[in-house]
């Protein structure tokens, strides 16, 4: 399986690459990324052949579908990475909510949320190619306060790779900080800069096109990659768990198999949707997916209206921060999937500089075939947890926000799937206020709270974190990253 470039080629770069290279150097050309070429089809009959399978058993099949060049025993030690959550058979259970409302959730891997699915395995295949071709990178990762921890754990220690992870000072929780700040290793190097986490998300993709940057580099004999969702190292292994959701429905007899499904995915970045869309794609039995957001409504205007506008937006501080996110860059990879590269290259480029695009009747049409949209206040979503809690279900505030897609999108009377993508213990003050009223605890307060309200424990290695040093302490502007950066390496 081939991947080909989201803006067409430049006559510069190779048209198609291959897994590994797009995982290694993940910019294409006219700052495009990579997307497959095509996509394997797996049916009904995958899906019956998987009823018994525990998940690394299914993961694998579907790896082999995708037929990646990466060797077989270093796939099955990515994929073995499971066996570190909290049940090595299911990863992501499937709780049942309300009669029709079903929640997969993804945080029960180390560092307690949703990125760990994909960022544990791709970790061991990033390492491992550049092991074997006996080369250097370095990850630069911008993080809303979920990538960097899950970034930093999986690439700790590990040869060959280097990260260096920027974070929007007070942009994340205390407990998300921590688990950055205290990251001791070599290879890791924490930066937390002024700004949001689009600040941190443009100077990456400077940095990652810059040439005097990527010329330092290579005096260095280092090669550049990254860790965000724009690489697809991420994304195959986040299209897995929506064919697992579909299995755990049908193993709890909540459907049959063929069935139509929704599925409820809280977006930022949308890899979590794009890895829905790949698996509708190839054959998953789903009738549409709900894209939820907070205050930062772009994606629900995009979709609601076909357009695409950041003119008059800044990005809004809300209780569901790793969705506080404007530039959403695996939309990049819908428009080419369904639209084209040429006209992805449009849209793409006008967008980077006049801030806007509009989609057509047409094009509009399409995309509202696939997903619908609404976006969850912080007020509402107080409630959600509320109320959700009264009925024995205790939840963060980003899959708070799928609740108001799962009331006010769908038009089938049909089974949803909405996705938990942050256990309660990592935005404990938002989930404190609106179980016992308080405001302003910080963290820890918070989590002795809640932990006395529903009568659960706080998971040792988030205690832990408490006690630990800070190691990674620098905090500056966005023009001092460069020089930060190539002083660590
Ligand atoms: C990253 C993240 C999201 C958004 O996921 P995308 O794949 O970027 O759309 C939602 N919730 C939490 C807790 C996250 O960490």
């Amino acid at each position: 399986m081939n991947f080909i470039e989201t803006r067409g080629n430049d006559g510069k770069r190779p048209a198609e690459v291959t897994f590994s290279e797009a995982i290694l150097g993940p910019m294409s050309s006219f700052g495009g990324i990579y997307s497959p070429k095509f996509l394997p089809t797996l049916g009904l009959s995958f899906l019956e052949k998987h009823l018994d399978s525990n998940y690394q058993m299914m993961a694998l099949d579907v790896l082999e579908e995708f037929g990646i060049d990466i060797e077989q025993n270093v796939i099955d030690e990515a994929v073995s990475l499971y066996n570190h959550f909290d049940d090595a058979n299911n990863p992501a259970p499937l709780v049942k909510v309300k009669d029709d409302l079903y929640i997969s959730e993804l945080y029960h891997g180390p560092t307690r949320a949703f990125k760990d699915m994909a960022l544990q395995p791709f970790g061991v295949v990033l390492s491992s190619l550049a092991k074997q071709r006996d080369e250097n990178y370095l990850i630069l990762a911008a993080t809303s306060g979920d990538t960097g921890p899950a970034a930093l754990e999986t690439f700790k220690n590990r040869q060959n790779v280097q990260v260096v992870c920027l974070y929007p000072d007070g942009g994340t929780s205390d407990v998300q900080r921590l688990q950055m700040v205290t990251e001791d290793a070599d290879n890791l190097k924490v930066i937390g800069i002024h700004g949001d986490f689009d600040d941190a998300q443009s100077a990456l993709k400077l940095l990652l096109a810059s040439e005097t940057f990527n010329e330092k580099l290579k005096e260095k004999n280092i090669h550049l990659s990254a860790a965000n969702s724009v690489n697809f190292g991420r994304i195959i292994f986040q299209l897995i768990y929506h064919i697992h959701s579909y299995l755990e429905l049908v193993r709890q007899k909540a459907i049959n198999l063929g069935d139509f499904i929704y599925l409820d995915v809280p977006s930022g970045n949308f890899g979590n949707a794009l890895g829905g869309y790949y698996a509708m794609k190839m054959g998953l039995p789903v009738e549409k997916i709900l894209i939820a957001s907070n205050n930062n409504n772009v994606l629900t205007q995009w979709i609601s209206t076909g357009k695409y506008d950041l003119r008059d937006s800044s990005v809004i501080p809300t209780t569901s921060p790793a969705m506080d996110i404007l530039k959403s860059s695996n939309v990049e990879r819908i428009l080419f999937d369904m639209f084209g590269s040429a006209r992805t290259k449009e849209l793409m480029l006008q967008l980077d500089e006049e801030k806007y695009y509009v989609l057509t009747a047409n094009e509009l049409e399409q995309l509202q075939e696939v997903f619908s949209a609404d976006f969850c206040t912080d007020e509402e979503g107080k409630k959600y947890i509320q109320d959700t809690y009264s009925e024995g279900y205790l939840m963060d505030p980003h899959t708070a926000t799928c609740f108001k897609t799962y009331e006010t999108c769908k038009d089938k009377d049909l089974i949803t799937v909405a996705y938990s993508t942050a256990e309660w213990t990592k935005f404990s003050p938002t989930i404190a206020n609106a179980l016992t009223g308080e405001t302003d605890i910080s963290d820890q307060d918070a989590l002795k709270a809640i932990a006395a309200k529903a009568n659960i424990e706080i998971p040792a290695q988030i205690n832990a974190l408490f006690e630990l040093d800070i190691v990674q302490d620098v905090v500056i502007d966005k023009e001092e990253i460069e020089k930060e950066i190539l002083a660590f390496l």
